[in-house]
């Protein structure tokens, strides 16, 4: 079954339409429950690619699915971790963390354990009741990975979630989320600058390459982790 699927895609930003295409005619398939890393140079489109996949952004050309789906907005079905973290700043970490399952109509008291129990192993114990400009980078940008991962969706895009973290936690995060991943086998698609977590992580890598050349390119990964 497929999780993801591009058919020749291409996409400029509509505010520089005589420049060239950012991403152009990329095919690209992702089976259900795979891994996927998604690396290449800086201004390479990939978190472009990302806000395609959510419906942020439409395509010029082609289409893509989502479960074998078109759809216009699919916003809702994946869970979505941008590089800006989009915490709330007039609610506590807390209630931004909590939020998707308060949306899902979980009660109270139940959301909020669930909530105090991923801080304290994400490290963050105690800062539930602080608010977000209260708490440095790498602190919210785990406050935010973990409001991704309570969406629950079966799809997770991740734009580069650990880069903010020193070395310790972000090895920390880095297998939680494969344990995680082991266990709920979601279609992860994770963008990182960094090889090694990349290889670390995923059972795919793909390489996006710049305009004109623009290519996705999967590169082949040991089978072993390392
Ligand atoms: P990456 O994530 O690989 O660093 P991006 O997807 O962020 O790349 O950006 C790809 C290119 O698109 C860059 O040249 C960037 O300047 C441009 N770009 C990104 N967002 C916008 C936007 N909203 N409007 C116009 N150009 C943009
Ligand atoms: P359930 O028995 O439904 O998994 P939980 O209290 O463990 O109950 O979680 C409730 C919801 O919160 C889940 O349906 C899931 O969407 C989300 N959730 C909780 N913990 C996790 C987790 N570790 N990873 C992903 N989603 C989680």
């Amino acid at each position: 079954e497929l999780a993801l699927q591009f058919k020749n895609v291409s996409f400029h930003y509509e505010n520089e339409p005589g420049k060239m295409p950012i991403l152009q005619n990329l095919h690209l398939s992702i089976k259900e429950g795979e891994f996927v890393s998604i690396i290449g140079p800086s201004g390479s489109g990939k978190s472009t690619l990302f806000k395609l996949i959510t419906g942020l952004e439409q395509p010029t050309q082609g289409d893509i699915f989502l479960q074998n789906k078109l759809a216009f907005n699919r916003l809702g079905e994946v869970g979505y971790m941008p590089q800006q973290d989009l915490l709330l700043p007039w609610r506590t970490i807390a209630e931004n963390a909590g939020l998707p399952l308060e949306i899902k109509g979980m009660k109270k008291r139940e959301a909020h354990r669930k909530v105090l129990e991923l801080l304290e192993e994400f490290g963050l114990k105690g800062v539930e009741d602080k608010f977000p400009n209260e708490l440095s980078g790498g602190m919210r940008q785990r406050v935010s990975f973990l409001r991704t991962i309570l969406s629950g969706s079966r799809v997770l895009l991740l734009d580069e979630p650990f880069s903010a973290l020193d070395a310790i936690t972000r090895l920390t995060l880095q297998e939680w989320l494969l344990a995680q991943w082991e266990k709920r086998k979601e279609t992860i698609l994770f963008i990182t600058h960094d090889v090694n977590e990349a290889l670390f992580l995923s059972d795919r890598i793909f390489i996006l390459t710049e305009t004109p050349t623009c290519k996705l390119e999967e590169v082949s990964v040991p089978l072993e982790r390392p």
